[in-house]
């Protein structure tokens, strides 16, 4: 508070006190809708953490007191941690199946920010009828890529743009911005003919609008000049260059080996001033699918990987160099164990590094099981079993900072990622004791333990580990649409 506003305590110190004490007795006065009684509270922004009653009315936290709130529903929250829903910046199983899944691990809001959507209001309109947590999306680039190319899908992964074909992108990207989208999503290893001007013109784009890009950085790998550091560098000059901010995504798949300088490069752009970020999942494999870019020929060099290596996701055999050839000209989703355990906790215990999925959809059950246990996770392997970061820090990666990410271009986040009065009631209660992920690559279809409730909007849609069926208080995240 301003000093000068701040209001005279010392000559009515008696009158201030009544006032600052006022709040907790209207609000132990009322009825709220729902009361989660007794929970540890744990709040990244304000450092809250201690035993509070949470009243909630009309999908907002309307009070956190110590208690007790009347409630026309009350529930027993004791032993358990009350925090902000997490919020997964990167969720590309946008579907029905994948949102129970990321519901049980305790995420309330799964946004699709690396590979996005086009066309934006489609997008958002598929999911009007209702949602069962809070969804969201940027432009997407690569779609709009395949939009100027056409018909010439070969020309839209390799080809080079003409200056007419990137005009044309500023323009679908600025359309799909002005549908709402919360960003503009690359991923531009899989693109390899888009240019660094034709990146550094869509960069100018997002600075203009103000909003961030949300990026797969162009190369993942040690071998100069088409390295990790390379990729990151691009980032960096295009943010400073294009006075805008970029979100490195996945710097685990992405950085390998090299993590450590990478986030060395990204602490000391921050420290410049520049709005850089990233995020990380805690796994030592990345998926994606055979017959993209990525695994063009000189693969094995560039990430340091082998056939072995890559697992065929439908039946988890390993490939071998003719086995690899079968599958590529097939296509399919793999999954590819390749990052260094050593990279992944350093970048999860990183400070700041945001803890995103990247989880992908799932076929017939099968995918890789972050889309399923990234949360859960974290917090119980990284945090309680290694002790590689502390409860509020990790907290603090998955609510708290990709809130802050977004609330620049999307002012409602700053009612999302806090446990404060005002505040939506997207609301994650755990078991700090129990909660661990359950998703494995040989079953990665299973929700994550040790969650018994999740709120969206004051609404479960986890109650006593369940998915609530009916239960669908999801809604848009998305910039006001310019008509
Ligand atoms: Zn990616």
């Amino acid at each position: 508070m301003n000093d000068r506003l701040r209001p005279p305590c010392a000559p009515l110190l008696l009158a201030c006190l009544i006032t600052a004490l006022a709040p907790a007795h209207d609000a132990a006065a009322q009825t709220y809708d729902l009361v989660l009684r007794g929970g540890r509270v744990m709040d990244p922004e304000s450092g809250l953490d201690g035993i509070r009653d949470v009243g909630i009315r009309d999908g907002r936290i309307a009070a956190i007191i110590e208690g007790p709130l009347l409630g026309r529903e009350v529930v027993d929250v004791s032993g358990l941690v009350v925090a902000p829903g997490f919020i997964d910046l990167h969720a590309h199983g946008q579907d029905a199946f994948s949102a129970d899944l990321q519901a049980r691990d305790g995420v309330t809001t799964a946004l699709e920010l690396e590979g996005g959507s086009f066309p934006v209001a489609d997008w958002y309109g598929e999911r009007s009828d209702g949602w069962r947590i809070n969804f969201g999306a940027t432009v997407s680039h690569g779609a709009i890529r395949r939009a100027v190319f056409g018909d010439d899908r070969e020309g839209s992964v390799y080809a080079v743009a003409t200056p007419e074909q990137v005009r044309r992108m500023q323009e679908l990207v600025s359309r799909g911005l002005a549908e709402g989208a919360i960003g503009i999503g690359f991923g531009i290893q899989y693109v390899p003919g888009a240019s660094r001007e034709e990146i550094f013109r869509l960069f100018q784009t997002a600075g203009q609008w103000g909003v961030t890009s949300f990026v797969h950085v162009r190369y993942a790998g040690v071998l100069e000049p088409e390295s990790s550091i390379s990729a990151i560098q691009e980032m960096i000059a295009d943010a400073a260059g294009a006075n805008t901010s970029v979100h490195i995504v996945h710097i685990g798949s992405s950085g390998l080996k090299q993590v450590p300088v990478l986030l060395d490069m990204i602490d000391a752009a921050q420290a410049a001033g520049l709005d850089v970020t990233t995020e990380v999942y805690p796994y030592t494999a990345a998926s994606t699918a055979i017959q993209s870019a990525i695994f063009d020929p000189g693969w094995r060099e560039r990430l340091a990987g082998d056939y072995g290596d890559i697992e065929w996701v439908a039946t988890g055999e390993r490939l071998d160099s003719a086995s690899f050839s079968r599958r590529r000209a097939e296509g399919g989703p793999i999954i590819a164990h390749i990052i260094p355990e050593d990279a992944v906790a350093y970048a999860v215990g990183h400070p700041g590094v945001m803890i995103a999925s990247d989880g992908v959809p799932f076929v017939d059950g099968r995918a890789h099981p972050r889309g399923a246990g990234t949360f859960a996770r974290v917090l119980g392997r990284y945090v309680r079993e290694q002790g590689a970061l502390g409860l509020m820090d990790a907290l603090r990666k998955m609510t708290l900072m990709p809130a802050e990410r977004l609330q620049d271009a999307v002012p409602e986040m700053r009612r999302k990622g806090r446990v404060a009065v005002g505040a939506d009631a997207d609301l994650t209660v755990f078991d700090p004791e129990r909660v661990i992920d359950r998703a494995t690559f040989a079953a990665p279809a299973q929700g994550s333990d040790g969650i018994p409730h999740v709120l969206v909007a004051g609404s479960f849609v986890v109650r006593d580990g369940e998915i609530v069926e009916q239960a669908r208080p999801g809604r848009p995240v998305r910039r006001r649409p310019i008509s």
